[in-house]
């Protein structure tokens, strides 16, 4: 597994280098945006947004059309404009500096899973397993738990689509698209009654979690 590093501080990305070499991954380091853009593809890269000659969303939203490689972007304590807007332009997950290396080794083993289990089953036609819950898309059928979970046709559209991508953060803007079309100007308000009759009936089993500023996360 490749890992390219983007930060301009010499000395945190020394640190960098040692621990994820460590772990067995083969890294490779750069320092500014346009390095970044030309080096070669990594399966992760970890991006300090705050780079000394672009925007390092600018560099996050160039990789995003890169299939197969998931961004983690890196900024400061305080930042956390920077990293709702990470978020929203496309990032799989973020961390705070200063952050511990067992966090991120964590966070990077989490994220290649996600992009792993991806290619293995594009728009696979099964039933949807995440923890206790089980979707199956062509029957519109759900169970929770072996038993089975009565749902509104728009809280089924909600479940189905924080269920695809469990584990990942799913944007509003992005739920309101799918679920209720983007013509329908739905009030935001609509959203969270949906999510607060869906955690009604999920129970304790399957935890759908806000993410402040972005969006919601089914956790498995
Ligand atoms: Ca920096």
């Amino acid at each position: 597994m490749r890992v390219l590093v983007v930060e301009d501080d010499d000395r945190v990305a020394r640190g960098l280098l040692t621990a994820l070499r460590h772990a067995g991954y083969e890294v490779h380091r750069v320092a500014t945006a346009a390095d970044a853009l030309k080096a070669a593809p990594a399966d992760v890269v970890l991006l300090d947004l705050g780079l000394p000659d672009r925007d390092g969303l600018d560099v996050l939203r160039e990789l995003r059309h890169r299939p197969g490689t998931a961004v983690i972007t890196v900024t400061a304590r305080g930042e956390e404009r920077e990293r709702v807007l990470g978020l929203r332009a496309g990032a799989d997950d973020y961390v705070v500096k200063p952050f511990g290396t067992s966090e991120l080794l964590a966070r990077i083993e989490a994220v290649l899973r996600r992009t792993r289990a991806h290619r293995a089953e594009p728009e696979s036609d099964g039933p949807i397993q995440v923890g206790a819950l089980e979707i199956s898309a062509s029957t519109r059928a759900v169970t929770l738990a072996g038993a089975p979970l009565s749902l509104t046709r728009k809280e089924f559209d909600l479940l189905a689509l924080l269920a695809a991508r469990a584990g990942e953060v799913v944007s509003r803007d992005f739920i309101v698209d799918q679920v209720w079309q983007a013509h329908w100007e739905a009030p935001s308000r609509t959203l969270d009654t949906h999510i607060a009759a869906l955690r009604g009936k999920l129970g304790e089993h399957v935890k759908i979690e806000t993410v402040r500023g972005v969006g919601y996360r089914l956790a498995g």
